[in-house]
């Protein structure tokens, strides 16, 4: 294309997407986690003695630190700026119950890398701290590690230094959905174990937890003022731990979007269902692809556990209602992959909610006078939000941290189109890519 084209095409397509800017600083954003419906609990916090309840904030209080969000990334963060200075005041206010958003919802694969990211020394280090977290607080977390895992390529030609291909495959799968099969290893924990401890140390610690208290308003500043329906926090600093719920709250919305995904737990299977499955031989699966995939996992009382993705909900809502025609894709798509799992009853059914960056890398740091953040885990936060929770403690106190590099500011990341041009091109990548599959 000669010089004058490209110039004349650029100018089109600017011209193009410029009513969605402008559409983008126009249109109401809707209000973020109070329009949400109580979330229903996952298989993980079912499958472990109920976790304890607490009030919600029911006065103001003045702080040192408040956490908003209390996930993997929030309690991570109060257990260890108590950890760092006992003599903190430091609350965790949480819209619902503590750990039900992703934190309890997810596929319980817990790298020693930060995916997209290789397997560093920082992610060493991380991963060695959420061991040593659990040691010190005599946790059984259903830690497996290096147990195997297989990575599923639908092309062969995708797959390097596969391990099975073709008819071979097949056999050994049971499904003759995928063509490849490159071998690797994994580690995998019980994510409601692990925020059943993460809330005993944050109690043991002495942190102040609050659920069913979500934050509607936060007024950065010295010192910040964050405000529940009924009450305030006045508080010195503050750690935004809300993840894909950030943007709705209005912190980087320009530099983070949702994605949805829907996770089913079959009942146990029958020593028939279970040769059928090959969950022994192939334990935890993932599918190689974009944000695609579908993750396979078998539980400890050997159910089958199946994610698969639902979409992007414009305006980055974070709440989904399932629809039947989401429940009939998803059989659709189980069924194209593993068609042994027909009439096999699902026990537990949720959604679940991931945030991304353009470079797959969390955006932490500070973000607004006295507010500091820790989000965007691009789906592979059980390891990762535990360290940066602990590096952003040490960042919030002045500490030094060998790590502290590792946290990256919102203007670091690569920018996200604005709402209407971003929902309009993942609605069409999205479908696009159904079609793809189907
Ligand atoms: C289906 C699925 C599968 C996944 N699989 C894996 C996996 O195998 N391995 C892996 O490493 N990662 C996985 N992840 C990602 C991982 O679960 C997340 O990265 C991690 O849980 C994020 O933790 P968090 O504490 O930052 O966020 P969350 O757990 O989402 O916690 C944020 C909390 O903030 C609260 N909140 C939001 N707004 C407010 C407000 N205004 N006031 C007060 N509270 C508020 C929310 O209620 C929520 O509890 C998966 C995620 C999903 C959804």
């Amino acid at each position: 294309m000669g010089k004058g084209r490209r110039i004349a095409a650029g100018i089109t397509g600017g011209l193009a997407v410029l009513p969605l800017f402008i559409a983008d600083r126009i249109v109401k954003k809707p209000a973020p986690v109070i329009e949400e419906q109580e979330r229903l609990p996952a298989y993980w916090t079912q499958a472990v003695p109920e976790l304890p309840r607490f009030r919600p904030l029911d006065e103001t209080i003045n702080v040192d630190v408040a956490v908003v969000g209390g996930g993997f990334t929030g309690l991570a963060i109060g257990y260890y700026l108590k950890k760092l200075d006992p003599s903190l005041r430091v609350a965790v206010l949480e819209a619902q119950r503590l750990g039900s958003g992703a934190s309890s919802r997810n596929s319980g694969g817990a790298p020693n890398y930060f995916r997209g990211h290789g397997q560093t020394e920082e992610a060493q280090r991380g991963y060695d701290l959420l061991k040593q977290f659990c040691i010190d607080n005599g946790l059984d977390v259903e830690l497996e590690e290096q147990a195997p895992m297989i990575t599923l390529h639908r092309n062969r030609e995708t797959a390097t230094n596969p391990s099975l291909v073709g008819g071979d495959l097949h056999l050994a799968l049971n499904s003759s959905y995928y063509d490849a099969a490159v071998d690797g290893i994994s580690n995998r924990l019980h994510p409601g174990k692990l925020i059943a401890g993460l809330i005993e140390a944050n109690q043991r610690a002495g942190v102040e937890l609050y659920e069913y208290s979500p934050v509607v308003e936060v007024k950065p500043g010295n010192p910040v003022w964050l405000h529940t329906p009924n009450e305030r926090v006045i508080a010195d600093q503050v750690a935004l731990a809300t993840n894909a719920y950030s943007p709705g709250m209005g912190f980087a919305t320009d530099r983070m979007f949702a994605l949805h995904h829907r996770v089913i737990v079959t009942r146990p299977l029958t020593d028939e269902e279970w040769a059928d499955s090959r969950l022994e031989q192939f334990p935890y699966r993932l599918e190689h692809g974009t944000f695609f995939t579908h993750t396979v996992r078998r539980t400890a009382d050997r159910r089958f556990f199946y994610r698969h993705l639902l979409g992007h909900r414009p305006f980055e809502r974070t709440d989904w209602n399932i629809t039947t025609d989401d429940i009939a894709y998803g059989q659709e798509a189980l069924l194209r992959r593993y068609p042994w799992a027909e009439g096999i009853p699902i026990d537990y059914e949720w959604h679940g909610v991931t945030a991304r960056t353009r470079d797959r890398w969390p955006v932490a740091g500070p973000i607004a006078e006295g507010v500091s953040i820790a989000a965007g885990f691009n789906g592979n936060g059980v390891m990762a939000t535990h360290y940066f929770g602990h590096v952003l403690a040490h960042q919030m106190l002045g500490r030094d941290h060998q790590d502290m590099g590792m946290l990256s500011p919102a203007p670091e990341h690569p920018y996200v189109p604005p709402e209407l041009a971003r929902s309009i091109g993942m609605q069409s990548w999205l479908a696009w890519e159904r079609r793809r599959d189907g």
